[in-house]
């Protein structure tokens, strides 16, 4: 058989909902996945490692790698830049590797723009309350800060129908097994199958 491509595959979903946490399982669970470190102005949270979590970076560095055209897509978020770096992600397609964006709206339209074939999944919460109480118990963010987080979510909500798929994190186990079929599935479309096949 040929060596299949890898994919990209845009996670979004409001900020609290649980994308790290069911990415974290999904990465145990599946080899061969590549998950894409974005840089971000924003301050580490406790426990996060730069260059695992995110490349922490200040805003001239930001301005800096935006003017080298290093980013895939970059966004604002309540009062914070992020960006992907394009490198990794092409460097580890090439390799065969699924690439991971765990990005929010106004990213995922600027790469689906620039390359259709990406596949998104949104992530949504089973309801507003528990949305409310995730963001409020993991207690990282001022109640400020938690509000900004809450109205960009009725917008990112509002977005979701038109993302190829819809996961909602009830449970974790779910929510990645669902992910993962969603990954698998992908793989099984016919021109890229067809496409692995010596001779074809
Ligand atoms: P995000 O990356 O989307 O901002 P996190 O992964 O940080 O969200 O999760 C936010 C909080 O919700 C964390 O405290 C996490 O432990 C919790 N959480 C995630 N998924 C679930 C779930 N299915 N049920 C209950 N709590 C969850
Ligand atoms: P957080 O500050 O909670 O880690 O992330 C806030 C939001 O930014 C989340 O919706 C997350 O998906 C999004 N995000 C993280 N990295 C990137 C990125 O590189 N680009 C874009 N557009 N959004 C990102």
């Amino acid at each position: 058989m040929n060596q299949r491509r890898g994919k990209t595959f845009i996670i979004s979903g409001p900020s609290g909902v649980g994308k790290s946490t069911v990415l974290n399982a999904l990465m145990q669970k599946r080899s061969n996945l590549y998950f894409s470190v974005s840089a971000t102005t924003r301050q580490p949270r406790e426990g996060e490692k730069d260059g695992q979590h995110y490349h922490f970076i200040d805003a001239e560095t930001f301005r800096e790698m935006l003017g080298r055209d290093e980013f895939l897509e970059h966004a604002e978020y309540v009062g914070n830049f992020y960006g992907t770096p394009k490198r990794y992600v092409d460097e580890a397609m090439e390799r065969g590797q699924d690439v991971i964006l765990d990005i929010e709206i106004q990213g995922a339209m600027q790469i689906c723009e620039k390359r259709p074939e990406t596949v998104r999944i949104f992530i949504a919460p089973p309801s507003w309350k528990e949305l409310e109480r995730r963001l409020t118990d993991r207690g990282t963010d001022s109640p400020e800060k938690i509000q900004k987080r809450l109205l960009r979510a009725k917008v990112e909500l509002n977005s979701a129908s038109s993302y190829d798929y819809f996961v909602i994190n009830d449970s974790v186990d779910k929510a990645v097994a669902e992910l993962d079929a969603i990954l698998c599935a992908e793989h099984c479309r016919a021109a890229d199958r067809i496409s692995e096949i010596e001779g074809m």
